[in-house]
């Protein structure tokens, strides 16, 4: 078997046995329509309308959509675009919250004795990829070779350094997650089985699986090394079952299905109980905050209310002073309170997360975790030149040449680009990170996946605009057939005998046969 590339960063699990806490609830929270990949979901509600914790609040906007809930009890204050967590503009639902937090009187559990009911259930649970990619639940499942398919892979390897909301669902919420792995073997009836895959540093989640599935035949419970990008999808599939998913293809053309821990915990409790997805646990850490905990949070809630849960943000915040720190004169603080926001905010892990702009994005369904680090932790790196040292080569689970590509990016050759195979890149970061040089590996992947995907649409541009004018040629050419045609019709006509006077002809032909 062949090797597959990887780093070992810091792991800094520390919230790795910290019970989850609920949050208190916000006064309002602010919930974007789009928190999935595809089309985003479209409002229901209206400002002024009052709403119930588990209304549905956006219904889903297209086949690849994900319906999305109200997450508070309270009034709808706006309906707007703002800013997300994911870096783009979405329409968002302000609910400004009574505090009640009332439960929506039409929740119940959905009917579910089918394939298709089943189906219909994951996406009308609001279930996504809560791993961190996003891609809604139900058309994810729904593949069309279903026969074909041979496993389902559970991904509980939280690859990702601090995070450990994954880590916390499998430990504390293990019948919904039993209760998922039931419906996926019963619905999708996978031909070899569930495997639910564990980095091995987790051994509190691995032993509370194995219990939980000690008489399940048709799901083992994996051990992987600690190796980040572990839970990465195509690392997985070729770690667990030695498949390799080509370029371009999907996993369900190797038989194989992945789908995140949380997920099928949460599209489980729907169809249990009717109740959708509307908190999420999510990892609160980083070396600015000052009580690191797992905090089970409204979707919508602002970043900034999470920090203040953990305690707000340390006082080694480097280049800001503290408000307690005594003045030079020696007497107490007179200046206004230090701003003592950290660095930098990232929502997701500290290798492929997201920075943010401020502590008000709200958080939504695929925040796993928000960390917040000080300057001394995010100095950009000097940049120097490559010393062709290969270390990238190495621990990249693509099998990627980073230098390679860097060249051919920086020659703009793209020819070059696809022949390097750029688009098989998963953006894991790992390159970067053994990078001595400190290469921005990652941003030239891409840009240079950017650079491919320009071209690819500008071809399709161009194609589209040869068939269009291909199209308007055949059909000029068919209107001036067809007014030849008329035209020849037309002067056929002019030069044939009058049809009374042929007929007549024909009479007196007739008569004078008759008369001889
Ligand atoms: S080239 Fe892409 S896939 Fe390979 S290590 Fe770098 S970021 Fe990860
Ligand atoms: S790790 Fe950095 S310095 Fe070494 S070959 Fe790769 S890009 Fe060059």
């Amino acid at each position: 078997m062949r090797k597959i590339g990887g780093v070992s960063p810091p792991h800094n699990k520390n919230t790795e046995f910290s019970k989850v806490q609920v949050l208190p609830t916000p006064a309002a929270v602010t919930i974007p329509m789009k928190m999935h990949s595809g089309k985003p979901a479209v409002p229901v509600v209206a400002v002024g309308d009052e709403v119930k914790v588990g209304q549905l609040i956006g219904e889903v906007g297209g086949p690849v959509s994900s319906p999305v809930h109200a997450s508070v009890s309270g009034r709808v204050k706006s309906i707007n675009d703002r800013d997300a967590v994911t870096g783009q503009k979405s329409v968002s639902i302000t609910i400004t919250s009574d505090g009640k937090q009332t439960l929506f009187e039409g929740l119940k559990a959905p009917t579910v004795t089918n394939l298709q009911e089943f189906y219909d259930a994951v996406r009308d649970s609001g279930a996504v990829g809560l791993g961190g990619a996003g891609y809604p639940a139900a058309p994810k499942l729904a593949i069309k070779n279903l026969d074909q398919l041979d496993y389902i892979l559970i991904n509980g390897a939280e690859c990702e350094p601090y995070v450990t909301a994954d880590t916390r669902t499998m430990v504390a919420d293990a019948k919904n997650v039993c209760g998922g792995v039931k419906l996926l073997l019963d619905y999708m009836k996978p031909r070899k089985g569930i495997i639910i895959c564990i980095e091995d540093n987790k051994p509190e989640a691995i032993q509370i699986m194995r219990d939980t599935f000690a008489d399940e035949p048709k799901v083992e419970i994996r051990a992987l090394p600690t190796l980040y990008p572990q839970g990465e999808r195509k690392v997985l599939v070729y770690n667990v079952t030695q498949r390799i998913v080509p370029e371009g293809a999907r996993l369900a053309d190797v038989g194989v299905i992945v789908t995140n821990v949380t997920t099928i915990a949460v599209f489980s409790r729907y169809i249990e109980t009717g109740f959708p997805l509307v908190n999420k646990v999510i990892t609160v850490d980083g070396p600015s905050v000052k009580t690191p905990k797992n905090v089970l949070a409204p979707i919508g809630t602002p970043l900034r209310e999470l920090f203040d849960f953990c305690g707000g943000f340390t006082d080694e915040v480097e280049g800001e002073v503290s408000s307690d720190a005594p003045t030079a004169g020696g007497g107490a603080a007179d200046a206004p309170p230090a701003d003592r926001t950290p660095k930098k905010i990232i929502v997701g892990g500290p290798m492929m997360g997201v920075a943010q702009p401020g502590l008000d994005v709200p958080v939504v369904k695929t925040t796993n975790s928000v960390l917040a680090f000080p300057e001394k932790d995010v100095i950009p790196p000097k940049v120097t030149a490559c010393i062709k040292c290969g270390r990238c080569l190495g621990v990249c689970p693509m099998s990627l040449m980073p230098p390679n590509i860097e060249n051919a990016f920086a020659l703009k050759k793209l020819d070059s680009l696809a022949h390097y195979k750029v688009n098989m890149c998963v953006e894991c970061g790992s390159c970067a990170f053994v990078c001595p040089a400190k290469r921005p590996l990652v941003q030239t992947m891409q840009l240079s996946k950017d650079l491919l995907w320009l071209r690819k649409q500008e071809q399709r541009a161009a194609d589209a605009a040869k068939a269009a004018e291909a199209e308007a040629k055949a059909k000029a050419a068919e209107a001036e057939a067809k007014a030849a045609e008329a035209k020849a019709a037309e002067a056929k006509a002019t030069q044939a005998p009058e049809p009374n006077d042929k007929a007549a002809e024909t009479k007196a032909a007739k008569e004078a046969k008759q008369s001889e």
